[in-house]
């Protein structure tokens, strides 16, 4: 059996190493703890998310992956689907097209910018920002009201910094289809709803990949990768790792362009309250420095906190701050926006390099790097190249895996 080697225990890793077990004899490598950015702290009553906070059911590899370790998927309670946006004050975010008429999201004129959309021009034959596509598209007031919000909460990033073509494909792929993305959601009977609904595990993320690690048959390293040269007794090499992490592994030429992906940092603040409105998801900032708050404990079952995420692209200094400083900032911030304060119980981890930020020239990047890394016969997977969510790890993983077997015939 050939001996293959994967480096980093994140999702990307572990799944990765499931789909090959069949085949290989595989041996995962991890520096720190298995899960990576997927990991659930429990200290006292309090089950909190280090990052991945949940998946949308929409993606089916995610789904058979959780169907074939035997783990049951929990989706968010009703709660979930209420969402707000806070600039100055919270509004919420209507669902239907019924609700946005009647929202106060936009103005009459954003609203009526945003229905213009169906008259504007594609360009198709360049690449350009968030920022760029959705002021074009739906108005600048749409931009700050939605995007702003959206791509902080998804990316930790913001709409300037973001390549339309490598974070949202797939819209970007409707408008140059059908002309218009309310021409192409209609065909395809979308509704601008988004598909799919958040799930997660009763006990968390670790839970999941406890239940994946121990369905798994691997050699589990405790080991920080430093070179190539100590894996040069396996047949095959996959870097499952962070791209600041591959670049330091691999060095060199494909080292340079690894570092050229840019992570933005986040902190998680926990807080426990006596109350905290409003029930619901959670709610996106427009300009503050903590980008959102997660009412983790009104929708999910054992979650008895709720999460502020701080820094991001719009905020990077977080990085640099004591942790005192940053549980100062997402105080004052609660305090603000919910009016809710004196936390009963606070909690924090700082993600230095939490999520890599898809620039404009990702996608041609990461092609190079791609060719770089098959002329050196290596392999790499993780968030930084293709997609940087769970169920986006998890498909790349598995196309991975089909892709190494068909290679060995
Ligand atoms: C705060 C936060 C919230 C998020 N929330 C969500 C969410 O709600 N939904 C969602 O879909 N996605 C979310 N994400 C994105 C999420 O990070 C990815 O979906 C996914 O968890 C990334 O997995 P990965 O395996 O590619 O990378 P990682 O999880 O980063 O795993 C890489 C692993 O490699 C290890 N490693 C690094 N260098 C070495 C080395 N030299 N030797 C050995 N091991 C090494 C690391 O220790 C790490 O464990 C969030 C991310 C963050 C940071």
């Amino acid at each position: 059996m050939q001996k293959i080697a994967i480096v980093g225990g994140g999702i990307s890793g572990l799944s990765l190493a499931f789909y090959l077990q069949d085949k290989y004899e595989v041996s995962v490598f991890e520096k720190e703890k298995w899960g990576g950015k997927a990991y659930t702290q429990k200290v006292k009553d309090y089950l909190l998310e280090e990052g991945v906070n949940g998946f949308l059911n929409n993606a089916p590899k995610t789904l058979e992956l959780c169907e074939e370790i035997g783990i049951e998927v929990i989706k968010a309670n009703e709660n979930s689907k209420i969402r707000y946006i806070y600039d100055d004050k919270l509004i919420r975010i209507p669902t239907k097209p019924v609700e946005f008429l009647k929202s106060d999201i936009l103005s009459f004129w954003g609203k009526l910018r945003v229905a213009m959309e169906f008259f504007v021009e594609p360009i198709c034959d360049r690449e350009e920002s968030v920022e760029e596509f959705a002021n074009r598209r739906f108005g600048r007031e749409f931009t700050r009201r939605m995007m702003v919000p959206m791509l902080a909460g998804i990316y930790a990033s913001t709409p300037s910094k973001t390549s339309m073509n490598a974070a949202f494909p797939k819209l970007k792929k409707i408008e140059c289809e059908y002309g218009s993305l309310f021409k192409g959601m209609m065909k395809l009977k979308r509704g601008g709803q988004p598909s799919g609904e958040l799930c997660s595990f009763e006990w968390g993320m670790s839970e999941f990949i406890e239940k994946l690690k121990s369905s798994t048959k691997a050699n589990f390293i405790k080991k920080e990768i430093k070179s190539l040269d100590e894996l040069r007794d396996f047949d095959k090499i996959v870097i499952a790792t962070p791209s600041f992490e591959a670049a330091k592994i691999l060095g060199g030429e494909i080292g340079k362009l690894l570092e050229k992906i840019e992570y933005n940092p986040v902190a998680i603040v926990g807080f426990d309250f006596d109350e905290i409105k409003p029930v619901s998801f959670g709610i996106l900032s427009v300009k503050e420095k903590s980008l959102g708050i997660l009412m983790d404990k009104y929708i999910f079952p054992n979650r008895n906190a709720v999460r502020v995420m701080v820094g991001g692209a719009r905020y990077p200094e977080v990085k640099d701050l004591s942790e005192e400083e940053i549980i100062e900032i997402a105080k004052e911030d609660v305090k603000k926006i919910t009016k809710a304060s004196f936390p009963k119980f606070t909690w924090i981890k700082v993600h230095k390099n939490a999520i890599p930020n898809y620039s404009l020239g990702h996608r041609e990047l990461v092609e190079k790097i791609f060719e770089k890394a098959s002329d050196m016969g290596i392999y790499l997977t993780g968030n930084a190249y293709k997609g940087v969510s769970f169920n986006d790890c998890i498909k790349n993983s598995y196309e991975l895996a089909k892709k190494i077997k068909e290679e060995d015939g």
